[in-house]
């Protein structure tokens, strides 16, 4: 398979860092790529696409997700999550935006007999030339439990970390259709520009990882749930710092604009710059939107 082997996927995730961590010092994106690029635990050849595995047919999604546990509020609290992370100014935020407008998704449900710990799990499919990409976002039931559902956003925000991997994939079958990689760092490290952007944060995710880690249960494909955590820790820290920095300079900025408005008499009007908020999630109780008919 000569097209899997000049695809590299260590290349295409550093492309994708410089991007979304390009307001980042140098110093801590170097640190972060480092960490993204050689799991703790794991040889250097944990983004060998030879270890990947295939999209799964529609009969392995079908014997995963039982169409009849779907429920219906759940589903809502799913995509009232993924309209916010795709739902303002950040560069990653537009992306994912463009990323799930063009895509068909299911959103399935796994019971709490077939999954009894918190897990979840995405596939995608990029569509050829004019198809629309194809994805399935699995999310365990047990995350909308109350001791679990602070889990909840940073383990979306990861999901959709993989979509911005497979997304940005050469269009070619060998490449694009494969899934589940090593590079779980990554989509928890993009999970973390996705969520903050939005309000929400990773910690608990992180958290998650670090204890399960701890018992000997490390999450599929990860060598160490506590370098996971670190690594989450540390792009959560640069996102804070990054963004305290443009707030004291925009807040600044604002300040000479208000002099000079003072001196000529001019009142201020400017919109209030978007910023982040923190804010306690109960996926129970969120408001929940017209849905959108399921694909799938
Ligand atoms: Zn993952």
């Amino acid at each position: 398979m000569a097209d899997v082997n000049e695809f590299n996927l260590s290349n295409h995730l550093t492309a994708l860092g410089n991007k979304y961590f390009q307001d980042f010092s140098e110093n801590v994106q170097t640190s972060i790529m480092s960490k993204i690029l050689k799991e703790e635990g794991h040889s250097n050849n944990v983004y060998d696409l030879d270890d990947l595995e295939w999209w799964p047919t529609d009969e392995d999604m079908k014997k995963k997700c039982p169409e009849e546990t779907q429920d219906p509020t759940k589903i809502a609290a799913i995509k009232q999550f993924l309209k916010d992370f795709s739902g303002n100014d950040s560069t990653i935020s537009k992306d994912l935006k463009e990323i799930l407008d063009n895509t068909e998704f299911t959103i399935a449900i796994r019971p709490k007999e077939q999954q009894p710990t918190p897990n979840g799990g995405a596939v995608f499919k990029k569509g050829n030339n004019n198809e629309k990409n194809k994805a399935v976002l699995m999310v365990s039931e047990v995350l909308f439990e109350k001791e679990n559902s602070d889990i909840l956003p940073g383990l979306l925000a990861h999901e959709m970390g993989h979509f911005i991997d497979f997304y940005n994939r050469p269009q070619k079958d060998d490449v694009k259709l494969k899934y589940m990689d090593g590079a779980e760092t990554f989509a928890d490290t993009m999970g973390v520009m996705i969520a903050k952007n939005a309000g929400y944060n990773c910690d608990s995710w992180a958290k998650f990882l670090q204890t399960a880690s701890e018992k000997g249960l490390n999450p599929p494909h990860t060598h160490s749930g506590t370098h996971r955590a670190k690594t989450i820790y540390e792009c959560s820290n640069a996102y804070d710092t990054t963004n305290k920095k443009s707030k004291e300079k925009t807040l600044s900025k604002k300040t000479d604009i208000e002099k000079i408005q003072q001196l000529r008499g001019i009142s201020s009007s400017e919109k209030t710059p978007y910023k982040p908020q923190t804010i306690t999630t109960n996926p129970n109780t969120l408001h929940l939107y017209q849905s959108k008919k399921q694909n799938g």
